[in-house]
């Protein structure tokens, strides 16, 4: 399949699921994750309209940022190492993956405010990144304290392994607590779940496969 096709395909996924619980598909942001593709995947996509990109490493997103045109908006998904947090939130409008304090200290000193997500690890898996439900309170207030960081909202994803039933608990757990802290904007569901993602609220969804078909490592 080609890039127009599945882009296609992903626009009329993320309408059916909208006109099932009656939201505008314009409410949604579609991040088109182009981690592991080449350039050339990226420049059909934008080509056809895509602006949003999702990038997961510094150094691999550094020469795609560079070589495209400067209207894409750049959002960062991966691990956010504090060494590096400087660089990054200079690079990419937005970043989904807060979760530390030293972050926070790194993205103050960079040279351009950025829109945050905090990444919610919401099934409390041991080997994911992202900050227990119950500490949210405790990060949020100190991340409203920092000038460069704009709170955008929660990202957060189910365990791989579980089921829709299971996925749609998950994400309608991302939006509790969204609705709890004030949070606009719910960054959620990927290539697999986006569907039920939009249907419980997602703001922004990351489709990497459904898009540019499955990554070469
Ligand atoms: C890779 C990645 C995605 C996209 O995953 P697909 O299953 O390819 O759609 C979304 N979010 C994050 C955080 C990722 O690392």
């Amino acid at each position: 399949m080609s890039v127009r096709a599945n882009l296609e395909s992903v626009h009329l996924r993320i309408e059916s699921a909208c006109t099932l619980v009656h939201r505008d598909p314009s409410e949604i942001t579609l991040i088109a994750v182009s981690k592991n593709h080449p350039i050339d995947a990226i420049r059909e996509a934008y080509d056809l309209g895509q602006r949003h990109f999702g990038e997961s490493k510094l150094q691999e997103a550094v020469p795609k940022i560079e070589q495209l045109p400067n209207d894409v908006v750049w959002h960062f998904i991966g691990t956010l190492q504090s060494n590096k947090a400087r660089r990054i939130a200079s690079l990419f409008p937005f970043v989904h993956t807060l979760c530390k304090e030293s972050q926070l200290f790194e993205v103050e000193k960079a040279e351009s405010p950025v829109e945050g997500f905090i990444e919610v690890n919401l099934a409390n898996e041991p080997q994911k990144s992202g900050l227990s439900p119950d500490r949210l309170d405790e990060y949020l207030a100190k991340l409203l304290q920092s000038k460069h960081v704009h709170f955008r909202g929660l990202m957060g994803m189910g365990p791989a392994e579980a089921d829709p039933g299971a996925k749609r608990t998950y994400f309608r757990l991302l939006r509790c607590l969204g609705e709890k802290v004030g949070a606009l904007n719910l960054s959620m569901g990927m290539s697999d779940d986006f569907e039920l993602a939009v249907q419980e609220g997602a703001s922004h969804i990351r489709v990497g496969t459904a898009i540019f078909g499955s990554r070469q490592y």
